[in-house]
């Protein structure tokens, strides 16, 4: 059956809204440029392999929220659920991995088969941000400060919180889990049935439970913290170091968890309260393990990814970079609506925003100017062709004057348009 309705969890981006999300993804795309990301893009397609080593058996994603595409043979192919996994595998096949330390940025749209609501899409859009190749606590506080500037020029650095925890390194987190499993255990009856299959297969994701029975009994359980050698202590005090020098506030929230076993260290979400209960903007994490998962060589990472949707849903029209109100071409009639297309193309060439009106008489046209909001008119009649003038209109206040072709340049900077 064919339908007039999109696709559900997928959106239009209608002019007003793409201007957003443009606006977000040169800003993003300007800053990580100026520290040195480079952008890369890979296929929206990737094997289903590539995640489901990645982001684990049991993750939502995998398990819940993949797009298969239909299969074709013995290939399983999925539309890419994020953008990371998908990074990692490109740096492997192309064989960069000799060449760290590698910066990478992307943005481009997202899949994951989930209960759409507001803030939350089947088709969503990311920008994103990976650091490979470097263990040092400075590339994490780097990766942060490029988030950060990042939501500073969007204007939107004061609407957001900054959380960080720390998973520790891999001896830290084994005896986390250990103290973590053994608590639970005596609170399995009361635990949610998602979380009692989680205590098994990926405990730590309890930590991230929306379920409020779940909260209470975590408010009773040992920290990850208290569990942290002094290595992981270290590192974790270095970056809140960086973060201070470089003036970004952040708070501690000790029950922020990246699910997926290969994230260590540290762990970060930029929230706001202002979209309801899709109030993560940005995340991200060190996740030093996920080339090894892939197969590949022990290659530190560290990196984050940025919902644009949600973004946008933050940003107002105001903040966006003005509008410009074209120029409108007037030919007094059709006789000269060749000569209104060379005019439209001259100036275009000067590089202004210059439309056309197409058909009717002058009155018609100047109606048509008006509703695609120019700001002058410049109207082209046989007086104007035979004297090598043009008649210019302001439509705001309907003042007009005849100028010589040869002097529209001059007075276009004049009024300030050039
Ligand atoms: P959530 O807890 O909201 O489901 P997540 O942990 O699945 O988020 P990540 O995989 O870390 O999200 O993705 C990074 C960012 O991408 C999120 O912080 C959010 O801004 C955005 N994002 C994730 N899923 C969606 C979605 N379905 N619709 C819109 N934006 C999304
Ligand atoms: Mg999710």
């Amino acid at each position: 059956m064919t339908t007039l309705q999109p696709v559900r969890g997928t959106h239009d981006l209608l002019p007003l809204e793409h201007r957003k999300h443009s606006y977000i993804i040169d800003a993003a795309r300007k800053v990580a440029a100026s520290y040195g990301f480079l952008e890369m893009a890979t296929p929206l397609l990737e094997f289903k392999e590539v995640f489901k080593r990645t982001l684990g058996d049991v993750s939502d994603i995998v398990t819940k929220e993949m797009y298969e595409i239909v299969k074709r043979g013995d290939e399983e192919i999925v539309l890419r659920p994020e953008g990371t996994a998908g990074i990692a595998r490109a740096v492997m096949s192309n064989g960069l991995t000799q060449s760290m330390p590698l910066k990478f940025f992307y943005e481009g749209p997202m899949f994951r088969y989930e209960r759409p609501q507001k803030g939350r899409l089947r088709q969503l859009h990311q920008i994103g941000a990976e650091l490979f190749g470097v263990s040092d606590s400075m590339g994490d506080v780097e990766v942060i400060a490029l988030a950060f500037d990042i939501l500073k020029v969007l204007g939107l650095s004061q609407h957001v919180t900054l959380e960080i925890n720390t998973l520790g390194d891999d001896e830290s987190r084994k005896l986390y889990r250990d103290h973590l499993v053994a608590y639970l255990k005596d609170h399995h009856a009361s635990l949610s049935p998602d979380s009692q299959q989680r205590l098994d297969r990926n405990p730590l994701r309890i930590l991230d439970t929306k379920d409020e029975g779940d909260k209470k009994i975590l408010n009773g359980a040992p920290l990850l913290t208290e569990s942290l050698n002094a290595f992981s202590q270290e590192m974790f005090l270095k970056i809140q170091e960086g973060l201070n020098a470089l003036k970004i506030p952040f708070q501690l929230n000790p029950h922020l968890v990246r699910g997926l076993d290969y994230y260590c260290h540290i762990a970060f979400e930029f929230t706001t309260t202002e979209l309801g209960s899709q109030g993560t903007v940005l995340a991200g994490g060190r996740y030093d393990g996920l080339m090894t998962t892939m197969g590949g060589p022990s290659i530190p990472g560290v990196g984050w990814a940025g919902g644009i949707d949600r973004l946008a849903l933050m940003l107002s029209e105001d903040a966006l970079p003005p509008f410009i109100r074209p120029i409108a071409i007037i030919p007094m009639d059709e006789a000269f609506d060749i000569k209104g297309l060379e005019l439209a193309q001259a100036l275009r060439g000067q590089g202004h925003v210059v439309e056309m009106t197409y058909g009717g008489n002058l009155g018609k046209r100047l109606k048509k100017a008006n509703k695609m909001n120019a700001h002058y008119a410049f109207i082209l009649g046989e007086a104007e062709v035979a004297s090598h003038t043009v008649t210019l209109k302001d439509l705001d206040t309907g003042e007009q004057t005849q100028l010589p072709r040869e002097q529209i340049g001059e007075w276009l900077k004049d009024k300030g348009i050039s």
